[in-house]
């Protein structure tokens, strides 16, 4: 006698709740996005305890007939799709028909909806049909679902505090607010309102109520396209960055995904802009072809397959770094007059000053605007029970969008050496004011570009005495064509040499700075684990570690032709603003704050 049976239905449900709704998050998650592909514009959702004993979401959407409502709740049942084909044409949040079967086996579920002609409420526990009624309603959808796991204790266990569930859900509203600013969402969190947005479309406003005021002032707009991808959102100049991946989004056709590689496509567009190991701010939408898109992965759909990811990150990566291009710049100022005046002079006193990061001209510096210098990280659980200071709850104040920016000529404002300060900085006049250079950071930026145009046009080749050898294995030996069509950009050509060993006869001579065969090793590596973006990113890397050791130290005394030559190199570069690493080469002491602080 077979061993072999079908589970019945709730318990089916109970299994796919496991991987569809882990917590009240994932509830919520799941009820919006059935709101918004029932073309909701105003969405309110309410929790008490985080939603561990109840959470409420309701919508003005379609809504459903007293049959669909009751249909609703069975296995994958759907409108959304009819056949395997539709899986490929994807155009709305769900798709699967498992949300609400699911839920309903994990809690005590209460549906209202109406299409405008019946008014239907379900009641539906832990699986159970309670009770099918008319029940008077407007049109739109209300679902209630409480004691989540209630019945299923190891789930119940898993869930964390009050708080810390509440926070996720703040989360999660607040990215629906950035990838549908079109839609008015109202947070209720334990009978008092959290978090509101006005539905009109302006994204800048979104972010300013989801972050506050500064990352809103920061964000750059940006927009571009290829023939396949669409793209726009803002970016937060880097004056403002966090130290974890959490206020980067990304959205795909309106939905929020977990997409590791245009994080970091994101993330090298900063590079050269951002403090190494910090995360900047963004949101972008991208849109796309739904064949481009399969979203059948999981069934949270949390993780998604992108048919041209390559092209994508590429087309990210460099649009972020052209548009931080264009406007991290120094404020815009006049060439200096000639002035006779400025002499060298002893600098004794210990002054310390507030440092204002230099700002772009679109959001001009004003004391109210300086950025903290160190911004503090705010998690998701600080945010959802403080609010951002200056970030009112109910909010009507309208946030201009920045226009998107024109692309500026760079310049260095003109600035005339004072003096050095501590042997680490260099003191400038400028009509801003007094620029204080990081005498070390600004050489850095200098010989870096200096080796990576020695490196881009065509590098002189040395001819090493003894060739290197490099045990690089069976493998990568059968390979090696393959592996020298990577590494062209390197100027590294590899032989086979033997069956298991690769030999290097010639390298660049940029290279003999470097120790010459952990470099090759990284690169043989590279190959094995990566794709060959890794080796731009590498050779940048070891060339602004060379950068940085070549460069002046900070505690070294610098005559007046020195230091001015620091300035002219600087001026000559090509991002004179930020070092290889990421950090200001330069700030700018307003002369207005300078007066203000002697009380004039
Ligand atoms: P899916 O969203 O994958 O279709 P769900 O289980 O989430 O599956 O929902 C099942 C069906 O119930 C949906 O296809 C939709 O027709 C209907 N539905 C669910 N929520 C709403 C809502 N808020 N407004 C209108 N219809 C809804
Ligand atoms: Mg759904």
């Amino acid at each position: 006698m077979g061993r072999i049976r079908q589970l019945d239905e709730q318990t089916a449900n109970m299994i796919a709740a496991g991987e569809v709704v882990e917590r009240p998050m994932g509830v919520v998650k799941e009820l919006v996005e059935n709101s918004i592909d029932a073309g909701a514009d105003r969405i309110t959702v309410s929790v008490e305890e985080g939603g561990i004993t109840s959470l409420t979401v309701s919508d003005n959407g379609c809504g459903m007939d007293s049959q669909d409502a009751a249909n609703a709740f069975l296995r994958h049942a759907t409108s959304k799709i009819r056949s395997s084909e539709d899986l490929w044409d994807i155009g709305t949040l769900g798709f699967r028909g498992e949300a609400l079967p699911s839920i309903a086996s994990v809690s005590k579920l209460t549906l209202i909806t109406s299409d405008g002609t019946d008014n239907t409420r379900v009641v539906i526990e832990y699986g159970k049909t309670v009770s099918v009624s008319s029940w008077p309603c407007n049109q739109g959808t209300e679902i209630t679902v409480e004691n989540l796991f209630y019945r299923t204790p190891a789930r119940l266990k898993h869930l964390r505090s009050g708080a810390y569930e509440n926070s996720l859900v703040q989360d999660v509203i607040m990215k629906f607010a950035m990838s549908h600013p079109e839609i008015a969402f109202r947070f209720i969190s334990s009978g008092k309102e959290a978090f509101r947005t006005s539905g009109n479309g302006n994204l800048q406003e979104v972010i300013f109520q989801c972050w506050g005021r500064e990352p809103a002032e920061l964000a750059i707009p940006v927009s571009f396209s290829d023939y396949d991808y669409k793209c726009s959102g803002y970016l937060v100049k880097p004056s403002i960055t966090r130290s974890s991946r959490n206020f980067m989004h990304i959205f795909l056709n309106g939905r929020m995904v977990r997409t590791f590689r245009l994080y970091q496509a994101v993330m090298d567009g900063y590079e050269d802009f951002i403090v190494k190991g910090r995360k900047p701010l963004c949101v972008l939408n991208i849109e796309m072809d739904p064949h481009l898109l399969d979203v059948n992965v999981h069934p949270s759909k949390w993780e998604v397959r992108i048919s041209k990811e390559n092209q994508l990150e590429y087309l990210i990566r460099d649009q972020v770094r052209e548009a931080l291009k264009n406007t991290m710049l120094a404020p815009n100022i006049r060439p200096v007059k000639e002035t006779t005046y400025y002499e060298q002079i002893p600098l004794e006193t210990n002054v310390s000053f507030r440092t204002p990061y230099v700002s772009a001209p679109s959001a001009p510096v004003t004391p109210e605007s300086i950025p903290a210098p160190a911004p503090v990280e705010t998690s998701a659980a600080q945010l959802s029970n403080t609010q951002p200071q200056d970030t009112p709850v109910n909010s009507n104040e309208v946030i201009e969008p920045n226009p998107v920016p024109e692309p500026v000529i760079q310049r260095l404002p003109d600035m005339q050496v004072i003096g050095q300060l501590h042997e680490k900085f260099i003191l400038c006049a400028c009509e801003a004011g007094l620029a204080v250079i990081d005498q070390h950071a600004a050489q850095e930026r200098v010989h870096y570009e200096q080796y990576c145009n020695a490196l881009n046009k065509n590098p002189a080749m040395m001819d090493l005495l003894v060739p290197i050898t490099l045990a690089a294995g069976d493998d990568l030996v059968r390979r090696v064509e393959e592996l020298n069509e990577a590494a062209e950009e390197l100027h590294i050509t590899f032989e086979a040499f033997g069956h298991d060993t690769l030999i290097v006869r010639s390298v660049p001579s940029w290279m003999k700075d470097l120790d010459e065969e952990r470099f090759l090793q990284d690169v043989i590596e590279n190959f094995r684990n990566e794709t060959k973006s890794v080796y731009a990113k590498m050779e940048k890397k070891k060339i602004a570690t060379m950068a940085c050791h070549h460069s002046i130290r900070f505690n070294r005394a610098l005559n007046m032709e020195e230091m001015k030559q620091v300035v002219l190199q600087l001026n000559d570069c090509e991002n004179p603003y930020h070092c290889p690493h990421g950090r200001p080469t330069f700030v700018i002491l307003d002369e207005k704050d300078l007066t203000k602080e002697f009380l004039r």
